[in-house]
C-alpha cells in the first residue's frame, strides 16, 4: 500500500512513561493483527541523527476503528515531537509490514513472550482472536519491572476473565517491589515457568517481542530447550 497521511485523533497514558497514540484509519487501510507500520513525523520542530521515521507495531486490533500505536516516551527528537503533536496534526504512515501474525492451525498452542513495550503485537493478536472466536489456546507471559510499567495489563486481565482460551501470566522482575503492590510471579520468563503454566508445550508456536537483548535471550532459552527456529517468530524493538 502506498504511504499515506493520517490524522492524529487522541493520546492516552498507557503506563508509566508510555503513550498510546490514535490515528484516523484510512478507509482502504487493511492490516493483520501483529503487523507494524513506519511512522514519519512531518515538518518536525526538531530532528536528530535517527531521523523522522520509526517502526511501530499497530497495537490496535484490525476490527477496531482507529489505528493505535503505543510507545515508551523517551528523550529522542522523534518522541518529543510525537508527545507535543496537537490533535488534528498529520503524520505519514507506510505499511503494513511483518509476519508477527497468529498461525492458522487452531490446534497448535500459541505462546506469547512479551518484554515491556513488546506487548503491542500481542494486544492486537489476542483481541482479534477473541473477536473472531478463534479456538487456539493462547498463553501470554508478560514481563515488566513493576505493574506501573505494564501497558494493557488491566484490559488483558479482563479478556482472560471472559475468554476461556486465554491465560495471562504477568511477571514483575523489579527488585524491592512490596508484596502489597504485586503478589504474582517475579522471576524472569523461563522454560520451567512456561511448562508450569502451559503443560505440554510440544505443539506450541512461540512469539517473542521486546528489546533486542531480551528477545535474543528468549530465543536462546527456547533453542536450548529443543524448540526449532521454525516454531519461533520474533520481533526486536530496536532503540530499547
Ligand atoms: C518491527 C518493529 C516494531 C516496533 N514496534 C514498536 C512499538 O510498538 N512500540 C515502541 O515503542 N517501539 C517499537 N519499535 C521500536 C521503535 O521503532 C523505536 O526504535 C523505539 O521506540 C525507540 O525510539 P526512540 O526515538 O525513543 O529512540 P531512537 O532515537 O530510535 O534510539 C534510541 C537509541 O537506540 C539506538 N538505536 C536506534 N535504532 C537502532 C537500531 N536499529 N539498532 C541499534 N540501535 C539503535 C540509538 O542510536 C539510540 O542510542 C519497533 C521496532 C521495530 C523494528
Amino acid at each position: 500500500m502506498p504511504a499515506q497521511h493520517v490524522v492524529l485523533k487522541n493520546k492516552k497514558i498507557a503506563a508509566r512513561e508510555t503513550l498510546s497514540v490514535y490515528f484516523e484509519r484510512p478507509h482502504d487501510f487493511q492490516y493483520k493483527a501483529g503487523q507494524s507500520i513506519d511512522l514519519t513525523v512531518l515538518n518536525p520542530p526538531e530532528t536528530d541523527a535517527e531521523g523522522n521515521t520509526r517502526a511501530f507495531t499497530l497495537a490496535s486490533a484490525p476490527f477496531e476503528r482507529d489505528l493505535m500505536i503505543t510507545t515508551r516516551v523517551r528523550n529522542s527528537a522523534f518522541k518529543r515531537t510525537l508527545q507535543k503533536m496537537p490533535i488534528g496534526a498529520e503524520v505519514q504512515i507506510d505499511g503494513p509490514f511483518g509476519n508477527m501474525t497468529l498461525h492458522s492451525n487452531e490446534t497448535r498452542l500459541a505462546v506469547f513472550l512479551a518484554g515491556g513495550i513488546g506487548i503491542t503485537p500481542f494486544r492486537s493478536i489476542i483481541l482479534q482472536a477473541v473477536k473472531e472466536k478463534k479456538t487456539h489456546k493462547l498463553i501470554l507471559f508478560y514481563s515488566n519491572r513493576t505493574p506501573r510499567d505494564a501497558a494493557f495489563i488491566d484490559e488483558l486481565k479482563t479478556v482472560e476473565l471472559v475468554y476461556g482460551n486465554f491465560l495471562l501470566i504477568a511477571t514483575m522482575t523489579g527488585s524491592g517491589l512490596p508484596d502489597d503492590e504485586w503478589s504474582g510471579e517475579r522471576e524472569y520468563i523461563s522454560y520451567r515457568m512456561m511448562h508450569r503454566y502451559g503443560g505440554d508445550l510440544s505443539n506450541a508456536v512461540y512469539y517473542c517481542a521486546g528489546p533486542p537483548k531480551m528477545v535474543g535471550a528468549l530465543r536462546t532459552m527456547l533453542n536450548e530447550n529443543s524448540v526449532n527456529d521454525d516454531d519461533i517468530r520474533s520481533e526486536e524493538f530496536s532503540g530499547y
